[in-house]
């Protein structure tokens, strides 16, 4: 069965000792099984702080992230490759001090919008990395997810077929993909073809309105998507993300565009999520569910 999760920035916007704990209580109380905690530069995470309050609400979490320009792997400057390699040690760090399996995002490039395709030398640079990342990962059982996202946000992976691609290349069986319904609408044909592509590599699936508003009250269809989750024995975590000026600081809005609120009551968009997500599984009536119930 997956797990069921919620990205720690429908309540914060920084990781200090009142925003962990605001967001790790209130998804733990919400029913919620995991949190996805963002990994900010140069704050980082006081993980011992951190790890004892997840130990104490009795839920699990990850660490995601997105690389800045400076530290852009797929950079052809040594420096900025450097740069986002000793951010990504550092989060896989945190990750596994807070008992984690699991650190991803956009970590292939930086999140930006590019002016240019990857060069060759940029992508070799970010797959020897990430394969790095990898077998150090390895060692503490974390998969590492690399994040399709939109063409505005990544010159790269934008595809869940560009993603499978890119993990053959790295070649390390711990790097898989994580899908995003919101990026999905943008780029994919077909969402649940897409989940059906990836099977068994699919590893992190974030749940997300077009609008990164609440769930069903926008354009994205989910039954098929879910019946593909099922259908693939999806056993990783689907997440819930949306993002509102509500919550985020200006600078993380900058980096998600978000210009206008579609919410502001982060405890009952979250709790409204957690309802749907199930249901949604649910309703799609797999094998996997039907031996649960
Ligand atoms: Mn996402």
């Amino acid at each position: 069965m997956p797990r069921f999760g919620v990205h720690a920035m429908i309540w914060i916007s920084g990781w200090g000792y009142a925003d962990a704990e605001r967001a790790i209580t209130a998804a733990a109380k919400i029913g919620y099984d995991y949190v996805e905690i963002p990994f900010f530069e140069p704050e980082g995470i006081d993980v011992a702080h951190t790890r004892s309050l997840l130990r104490s609400s009795g839920i699990k979490a990850g660490v995601t992230l997105v690389l800045p320009e400076q530290a852009d792997i797929s950079s052809t400057d040594r420096a900025t490759v450097e740069r986002g390699a000793a951010i990504l040690r550092k989060a896989l760090h945190a990750s596994v001090g807070l008992d984690g399996d699991y650190l991803g995002g956009v970590i292939a490039t930086a999140l930006k919008k590019y002016e240019r395709g990857a060069t060759s030398k940029g992508l070799a640079n970010s797959i020897s990395v990430i394969r790095e990342l990898a077998r150090e990962a390895k060692k503490s059982n974390v998969t590492i997810g690399l994040e399709a996202v939109n063409r505005y946000e990544s010159n790269l992976l934008n595809t869940a077929s560009q993603a499978l691609k890119y993990c053959d290349e790295v070649g390390e069986a711990n790097v898989k993909v994580h899908l995003d319904t919101f990026h999905m609408n943008i780029e994919e044909a077909d969402g649940a073809a897409a989940i059906r592509l990836c099977g068994d590599r699919l590893i992190y699936f974030h749940v997300n309105e077009n609008h990164r508003g609440y769930l069903g009250s926008g354009s994205i269809i989910y039954p098929p998507m879910f019946r593909a989750l099922c259908d693939v024995g999806f056993d990783g975590t689907i997440a819930f993300e949306a993002f509102s000026t509500a919550v985020t600081s200006e600078q993380h809005a900058g980096a998600a565009s978000i210009w206008r609120d579609l919410w502001s009551d982060s405890d009952d968009i979250a709790a409204h999520a957690l309802r749907f997500m199930r249901e949604r599984f649910s309703d799609a009536k797999c094998a996997v569910d039907l031996v649960a119930r």
